[in-house]
C-alpha cells in the first residue's frame, strides 16, 4: 500500500513560481486522492506489496478489471512523487556526465528545456512532459493523462505536470507561462541522481 509522500519543503517555498494554494491543493488533495484510489484498487491483490515503479513497469500484467484504474491512479502517484521531489530553489545543473550528455544530445541545457516546454505546451488535454533515459540515450517525450514512461520501457528523469490543476490558480489558462517559470525551481541534483541510478 502506498502513502502520501512528505514534501521536503513548505507549501509556500516556491511563491512567485507556484503559489502556496496550488502546492497545498496539489499535494494534500490531488495526490492524496490518487493514493487513496490506488490503495482501494490493489487491496488484497499481489500488487499491494509491490513498489509503484514495479506495478507501472508491468502495467500490462495487471488484471483487466482494475488495469485502467491502476494505470490512472498508480501513475498519478508515481508521476507526482517524481514531480514533487524534483523541486528546489537555486540548484543549477553541475558539470558532470549528465550535463555532458545533455550538451551532446540537445546542444545545451537551454535547448533541452525548450523541447520540454514545447512537449508540454503541445500535449493536448492533460498529461506530462518528460526527460527520459531510453537505452542509454536521453529523449524528450510526453504522455497522456497519468501515463508514465516506465510503461514504455523508458526511465523518467524529470517530469513536468501540465494538468491544469498544476498551474491554473497561478497562471489561469496560460500553460506556456507556467512552463517558462517551472524550470527555475528544478532540483538538478535530483535529476542527476536519477540519471546515475538508471544509466
Ligand atoms: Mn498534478
Amino acid at each position: 500500500m502506498l502513502e502520501l509522500i512528505k514534501l521536503p519543503y513548505g507549501y509556500d517555498e516556491f511563491e512567485g513560481v507556484i503559489g502556496k494554494d496550488t502546492m497545498e491543493i496539489h499535494h494534500s488533495r490531488h495526490l492524496q486522492a490518487y493514493v487513496n484510489n490506488y490503495n482501494g484498487l490493489v487491496e488484497g491483490t499481489k500488487f499491494a506489496d509491490m513498489t509503484i515503479e514495479e506495478v507501472i513497469t508491468q502495467i500490462d500484467t495487471v488484471d483487466e478489471s482494475i488495469r485502467q484504474g491502476v494505470r490512472n491512479n498508480g501513475g498519478g502517484v508515481l508521476n507526482h512523487n517524481i514531480y514533487f521531489t524534483q523541486l528546489a530553489n537555486n540548484v543549477e545543473l553541475k558539470d558532470g556526465e549528465l550535463k555532458t550528455l545533455i550538451n551532446d544530445t540537445f546542444g545545451s541545457l537551454e535547448a533541452m528545456i525548450e523541447l520540454l516546454q514545447k512537449a508540454g505546451a503541445t500535449r493536448f488535454g492533460s498529461g506530462w512532459s518528460w526527460l527520459v533515459l531510453n537505452g542509454g540515450k536521453l529523449e524528450v517525450t510526453s504522455t497522456l493523462n497519468q501515463d508514465n514512461p516506465l510503461s514504455e520501457g523508458k526511465t523518467p528523469l524529470l517530469g513536468i505536470d501540465v494538468w491544469e490543476h498544476a498551474y491554473y490558480l497561478d497562471y489561469q489558462n496560460k500553460r506556456p507561462e507556467y512552463l517558462s517559470q517551472i524550470f527555475s525551481i528544478i532540483n538538478w541534483d535530483v535529476v542527476e541522481e536519477r540519471f546515475n541510478a538508471a544509466k
